[in-house]
This record gives structure tokens, C-alpha cells and sequence, in this order.
């Protein structure tokens, strides 16, 4: 009897198979046909899928903008001037009174072409998830580069990204690549408990690393004010977003670490002004905030700016929270249109020499072409410049960590 009752069971499968299998064959030999017989109709369509594909994927890339309630709260913001926020201090680009837009095929070149990017990968050490697994002792600290802006820091037994991207840094899949594969894949992250955004341009906030984070539940995510929007689109819950205007700090306190020792940890967290600008369309500039952020443990303080130009606030800065054993410093994608919104590597040494920065650790070069320099100019105009004015320098390779000694 149950032998018999389990043929009956197999051979229902196997005529539902066969049935749905009928089905899906013939609806395809009618397709076929059709478009065999309509064949400008098909192309037509087929581009149309494409089409629609491409703009799902690019508006769900570009996240979700701040809502009305998200605006109220941005009036408290001094920053915050007629719907838009604004630098502290004015120092306009050549390029926004440029009488005319960018050509398209500037545009196209940007996102599809490889000019300019170096032969073959640069040098990067490939890292594990197992590379972190290493107990590192609390009073040690340990900042790992992963390229462009991402850097993995390890302090007081906290484990902190900044502006983790590891793939193309555009909405549209497979333009503005990276020049090599990063030196940890968004897999190979180990658990991570802050990330810190520091403004929301594709090079600096990615959606499937945001996504990847989220699912995974183990991150806490510090924006500036605005960004908060994106991360909630993409599945960050508000519990573990928070979002600081420039001054504002957050401190975190905890009583144990992914050591299973039981300790205590306390992190502040300072939103501090950057002179950039932020956006994901071409009608949404300035519509979140950018901040640099400084991170300070139980005996160290760390100046991370994310991007942006010179300005007077890094002197500021410097006289309000320094002195610092690390400032990380944009040195590349500078150009004299957009002298106000990339540090030149010689106003990057002046900032951390301003911020009263005890060590340079120059970021934001060597991954992508952003602007029309050479490669690896950034780095070799950093070197020279620190060495002029005496500023210890933190020259790492993408995978490469500081201090090199455990
Ligand atoms: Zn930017």
C-alpha cells in the first residue's frame, strides 16, 4: 500500500512537470515565432527591457531622498539655507559658472572609458576575513586601507569602516570601475560595529555594501544629517542609524567586545565641517549633508575627511579638538575647476599641519579616475610635499595597515 501510494505521489509530480513543461514550451514557440514575424517590434522591446532594467537599477542605486519630516528637522541646522545646505565658507569652482554643461560626451567618457587608469592594477596586498580574526590587544590599534576612502579601523577593541566601497562607484552598473579588485572583497569583511558616512557621492556611499551591512545587523551607521534617507531605503533600521550635523557628537558605550572578554568601551564620534558637496542626481546637489568625522577612543583621536577642500575650518578644527595622531586626507581627484572641492596634496599636508596632526595618511587616490591627473601623481606630489614640511606621512599600499609592527 505505501509503496503504491508513493508512485501515485511520483507519477502526480512527474504529469504536473510534464504539464507546466508543455506549457512553458509552447508559450515560447509562440513568442518566437512572433517576434520571428515582428522583428523591429522585438528589438524594440528587448531594448525596452533592457531599458527598464538599467533604470530600476539606477534609481534604487540612487536611494531615497530626504522626506518632508526629514526637512522639517534640517531647519534646526544653521547649515541648512532656502532648502539646501551650504559650506561655512564661500570659495566658488571655475566650473559652476561655466557657461555651458558638461559635454555628453564628456559624461560617457567618465563612466565607460579606461583612459588614464594605469596599465595593470596597482599593487594592493590581498587581505582574509582571517587577517582580523587575530585578537588584537585593547590598547592596540590598527588602521588597515582599503582604498579610495575606506579604511578599517581597529581601536579599543572596536571595529570601524569608513565610506566602504569596493566595486564601480556609479549608478550604472559596470562604468567608473575600480583600476583592480579591492584588497578585501565586501565579503571577506569581518563583523563590523560602526560605519561612518561621510557624505552620500557614489565613491563614498555604496547600496550594495549599505544592503550587505544591513542584512548582516551587526553595524551601527553614523551620517551626517540627510544621509539617514538613503540608508533607510536600502534597509537600515532607524535604531541603528544616526545622523549628526557638523559639532555634534554621539558617544557609544559598551561593555563587552567580539573578544568575548568582557570590557569597556566608550567611542566618541564628532561630525565636523568639510568644504564639499553631496548628491546622487543631477537635481538633488547639496540636498544631505557632508561632514568629516573624528573618532576618538580611550587614547586616541583619529581626523577622518572623507572629501572636500581647503578651507579655514581645518585650523579651526585643529584648535577645538586636536591634536591628532592620524589625520586621513583626500590627496587626489583635485583639479583647478573644482579647486574647492578636493584637497591639492599640498593643501592636504597644510591641513594636517593645521589640524596639529602628529601623522598624514594621504586617502582618496589610486582607485579611480575622478579627474584628469595622472594616477599616482597624488601620492608622489603627498611625498614631496610632506617631505618639504616636515609631516610624517602614512604611505600605504590598498591592504597595507598602520602601525606595520603589531
Ligand atoms: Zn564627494
Amino acid at each position: 500500500m505505501n509503496t503504491n501510494g508513493h508512485e501515485c505521489k511520483l507519477n502526480m509530480k512527474n504529469n504536473v512537470f510534464l504539464f507546466v513543461f508543455i506549457r512553458v514550451h509552447s508559450w515560447f514557440k509562440n513568442l518566437f515565432s512572433w517576434m520571428r514575424r515582428h522583428k523591429t517590434r522585438s528589438v524594440f522591446l528587448f531594448l525596452l527591457l533592457v531599458a527598464s532594467f538599467i533604470n530600476r537599477h539606477v534609481r534604487d542605486n540612487m536611494g531615497r531622498a530626504p522626506n518632508a519630516e526629514d526637512i522639517a528637522r534640517f531647519q534646526a541646522s544653521p547649515n541648512f539655507v532656502d532648502g539646501k545646505f551650504k559650506n561655512r565658507h564661500d570659495r566658488p569652482n571655475p566650473i559652476d559658472t561655466e557657461p555651458r554643461p558638461p559635454r555628453l560626451s564628456g559624461i560617457l567618457k567618465f563612466l565607460f572609458s579606461n583612459e588614464g587608469h594605469p596599465d595593470t592594477p596597482p599593487p594592493v596586498v590581498k587581505l582574509t576575513r582571517a587577517d582580523f580574526q587575530d585578537p588584537l590587544p585593547l590598547a592596540d590599534f590598527r588602521v588597515t586601507w582599503l582604498g579610495h576612502a575606506t579604511l578599517l579601523i581597529e581601536l579599543d577593541g572596536i571595529r570601524i569602516l569608513t565610506d566602504p566601497v569596493f566595486d564601480s562607484v556609479s549608478p550604472i552598473p559596470g562604468t567608473v570601475r575600480r583600476f583592480g579588485p579591492p584588497p578585501l572583497p565586501r565579503k571577506e569583511l569581518p563583523p563590523i560595529d560602526f560605519v561612518l558616512i561621510s557624505h552620500d557621492h557614489y565613491d563614498h556611499l555604496d547600496a550594495a555594501t549599505v544592503r550587505y551591512l544591513a542584512r548582516k545587523g551587526e553595524t551601527y551607521f553614523y551620517v551626517p544629517l540627510g544621509v539617514g534617507a538613503r540608508l533607510r531605503g536600502w534597509g537600515v533600521p532607524e535604531r541603528d542609524i544616526f545622523e549628526l550635523d557638523w559639532f555634534q557628537s554621539s558617544m557609544y558605550e559598551r561593555e563587552h567586545n567580539w573578544f568575548g572578554t568582557n570590557t569597556y568601551n566608550r567611542m566618541d564620534f564628532t561630525a565636523v565641517p568639510a568644504h564639499h558637496r553631496s548628491g546622487r542626481t543631477f537635481r538633488d546637489a547639496r540636498t544631505t549633508l557632508w561632514a568629516s568625522w573624528i573618532i576618538e577612543g580611550a587614547e586616541r583621536k583619529i581626523f577622518f575627511g572623507g572629501d572636500g577642500g581647503y578651507d579655514e575650518d581645518f585650523a579651526l578644527m585643529g584648535e577645538m579638538y586636536g591634536p591628532f595622531d592620524i589625520a586621513a586626507l583626500g590627496v587626489g581627484a583635485y583639479d583647478e575647476r573644482w579647486a574647492a572641492n578636493h584637497l591639492f596634496p599640498e593643501e592636504a599636508v597644510l591641513a594636517a599641519q593645521e589640524l596639529r596632526a602628529a601623522k598624514l595618511l594621504p586617502i582618496h587616490w589610486g582607485a579611480y579616475r575622478l579627474a584628469p591627473h595622472p594616477w599616482d601623481e597624488p601620492i608622489l606630489r603627498t611625498i614631496e610635499a610632506a617631505e618639504k614640511e616636515n609631516m610624517p606621512l602614512i604611505n600605504l599600499k590598498p591592504g597595507e595597515y598602520h602601525p606595520r609592527a603589531r
